[in-house]
Formats: structure tokens, sequence, C-alpha cells
């Protein structure tokens, strides 16, 4: 396996950009959205029944294969472009295939007050190098291009979404030649903060995860209003919209930052050494998960994760729990305990001052480092080193 170093495969990107339908549209897509749901949740139900009372599992080709036989019976899903519909089993696997390898939650049903999408492969929409037109309707996605489109790509699937705060989204996804940056002489170990996103081992800290404070004061009144509203009132509704507009404008803020900084991050080094979210997540204390979901560690991560790809970077994993912060960074030394109140300390054995912070992402730096040696040089690896177990965890300290 050397495909890691073939810079030149081209490489699935997505652009996503905002688009504002015409009524007509507005009125399909609400109606493909509808179908897409309603078998997502016919599938997540079928399939979870037939487990439960007959323990037995169905496959997409098994669900694929029923699917006519809906259609007869509820003849509206043939109104729509029968290739979203098709896609929504598709997705329905993928979150059982994410749920059976630990990754996420069981599948839940979807709700029509959620955010909406529905996938369009390529035999359902065309593409004439500016507009886009998807099966069904008549005339072109008007389409708010607030960066370029590449030239000459061949979108392979389009996602419409339609947000809480009912904005319309469109996620055109190409395949592309993306030239790996030169090569720099910096490597980097990443610490999660709690008083600060991201705790590089250079001593820099980055990103304050309460830098969304007010918005979240602003979500709470909201919140507070929309549960005061009578149920099924219009005030409600528009509550509940509005509500839907702060969610969305904290979840943009918070994407475009970790978008930047993990784009930075992966600009100015050639290896970057991470602690996994597994072992992230074995820290048992509840107030701490709260704060790493905040701080959205899962996104960045995965942005840190293709970007690195992208550009001929290297990123090491530590899949393997390690008291990063109480291990003394200069001379091993460990410390029995450190009190997640302790921001720094001092060495009882060679008297180095750390901060504790530092400390850990000079500790994962040197970890991901000595991991990726033995893997063999500069090239992705993952740690394949003994898992550890929640007992261990328990005692864990961030
Ligand atoms: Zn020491």
């Amino acid at each position: 396996m050397n495909r890691g170093k073939d810079h030149t495969e081209p490489t699935k990107r997505a652009y996503k950009y905002r688009f504002f339908p015409t009524n007509e549209q507005a009125r399909i897509l609400a109606h493909t959205f509808g179908c897409v749901r309603f078998v997502y949740n016919w599938a997540l139900h079928t399939r979870s029944i037939a487990y439960n009372e007959r323990g037995k599992k169905l496959s997409y080709n098994d669900l694929s294969a029923m699917l006519p036989a809906l259609k007869e019976q509820f003849p509206w899903l043939k109104d729509v472009s029968s290739v979203p519909v098709q896609q929504s089993l598709r997705h329905l696997d993928t979150a059982f295939k994410n749920f059976f390898e630990g990754r996420v939650k069981y599948p839940t049903f979807k709700k029509k007050q959620h955010a909406q999408s529905a996938t369009y492969a390529s035999n359902a929409f065309t593409w004439d190098g500016t507009s886009l037109t998807l099966a069904k309707m008549e005339t072109p996605l008007d389409i708010h291009l607030h960066r370029a489109f590449p030239q000459n790509s061949k979108p392979s699937s389009v996602t419409i979404s339609k947000d809480g705060a009912g904005r319309y989204f469109v996620c055109i996804l190409v395949e592309e030649d993306i030239a790996p940056l030169p090569v720099v002489n910096k490597m980097v170990g990443l610490d999660l903060g709690l008083k600060s996103m991201v705790i590089l081992s250079t001593g820099e800290a980055v990103g304050n995860p309460r830098f969304l404070h007010q918005d979240e004061k602003k979500l709470a009144k909201a919140q507070r209003r929309h549960a005061k509203k009578k149920k099924g009132s219009q005030n409600r509704n528009k509550a509940r919209v509005k509500v839907a507009r702060v969610h969305a404008r904290i979840t943009d803020c918070r994407r475009d930052y970790q978008h930047k900084l993990s784009t930075r991050i992966v600009r100015e080094n050639q290896v970057i050494c991470i602690e996994s979210l597994a072992v992230k997540n074995m820290v048992k204390n509840h107030s701490l998960a709260k704060s790493i979901s905040d701080v959205g560690w899962g996104e960045f991560v995965r942005q840190l994760e293709y970007k690195a790809k992208w550009y001929g970077r290297t990123l090491v994993k530590i899949d393997r729990w390690y008291p990063s912060s109480k291990t003394c960074y200069s001379c091993k030394y460990v410390l029995e305990e450190l009190d997640l109140q302790v921001r720094s300390w001092v060495c009882p054995q060679c008297h180095t001052v750390h901060d504790r912070d530092t400390n850990a992402a000079k500790n994962i730096l040197a970890g991901g480092l000595s991991v990726s040696a033995c893997g063999g040089g500069v090239r992705p690896v993952r740690a394949q080193a003994r898992r550890a177990t929640p007992s261990e965890a328990g005692n864990a300290q961030l």
C-alpha cells in the first residue's frame, strides 16, 4: 500500500452554497424531503422490527427490494425523483454501519421540524458548468456562489438541504486534483483545552470555547420564549424559527472558526499529533464531556484528517490512553494525581515548572512521533497499541 504517496490521486471535495428556490422549486423540494424522510423512517422501523422480532438483519439490498411494493402502497412516493428516495436507504445503511462500528448511537427517526436533506446522484441532475438543474425541475437553482466553483469539474453528487431556520443549501461533490503543500520542517502536538479550544505544544493556546457565550445567552432566551408559547400556535412556530436561526448562527460561526484553525495548523506543520476522540471520550466526567462536545473536537479532528490527506501532511492519532497531563515532559515522572483545577505544577523530580495544557500537548507530540517512527517514517499511521479500559480511564486526567 503506497497510495498515500501518490498525491495526484483525485480527491473528493465538497462545495457548499446557499440557494434561493422559486415557489415551485420549494414545493417540489418540500415534497421530496417528505418522501425521503418517510422512506428513511419506514426502513428504520422495518429493520428494527425484523431484528427485534425475528432476529433477522435486513441489508440495504433487502430493503431496496421492498421499495417498489411500498411505492404501490403509497403512490405519492412516485411523484418525486426516485434517486433521493433510494439514497435515503443508503444513508440509513451508513448510519447502521457507524452504529455497529461504535461511532454513533442507534439511528433515530427523522422529524419534520429538523433539518431536511435529499441527495441526488449524477443521473438525477444536470450541470452545464455554471448552473444546476435537479430532476423533476424545469429551471436551474439560483445559487449564491460566494466562492468559485472549480472549472471543468464534473459533480458526482449533489445534496440539497434546508436547515431549521428555513435556509436552503446545495452541497456539490466533485473529484479534484489537490496539489500537496511544500514540505515544512515543523511538527506539533495538539491537546484539547477547557479554557482554550486547542493547546499547541509550542505553548500557544487558541480559541476560547466560550467565544459563543453571547450567542448562547441569546439562544437560552429564545428557547425560554418558545417554551412559553401555546402549543400549535402561530406564535410558537415563529418562536421555533427564531431558536433555529440562533442555532444556525452558532453552528456557522463554530464551523467557520474550526476551518480557519485546521487549515492554519495543516499549512504550518508537516506532522500533527493528536489524541483520538475515543481516548477523549473515555474520561467519564460529565461536565468535561459537555465541554468536549461544545468545542466540537470531533468535527475539528475530521477537518484535520482530510486536510492533512489533501496537502500531504501526516496526522498521527494516538488511540491509546496515556497520562499526558500528569507526566513530566522533561523527565517522564508521573504524578499520582492532578486535579482539573490545577493549571500549573512543578515536577517533584526535575523541578521543571509546567503549564498543565502545554505539557500535555508536548507529551502528545512526543507520543505521536514515537508511534510514527515505529510505523516507519512519515506516512499516516494509526497507533496500534493496547486500548485503555474504562477503569484506567476512570483515573484519567486531561
Ligand atoms: Zn520532571
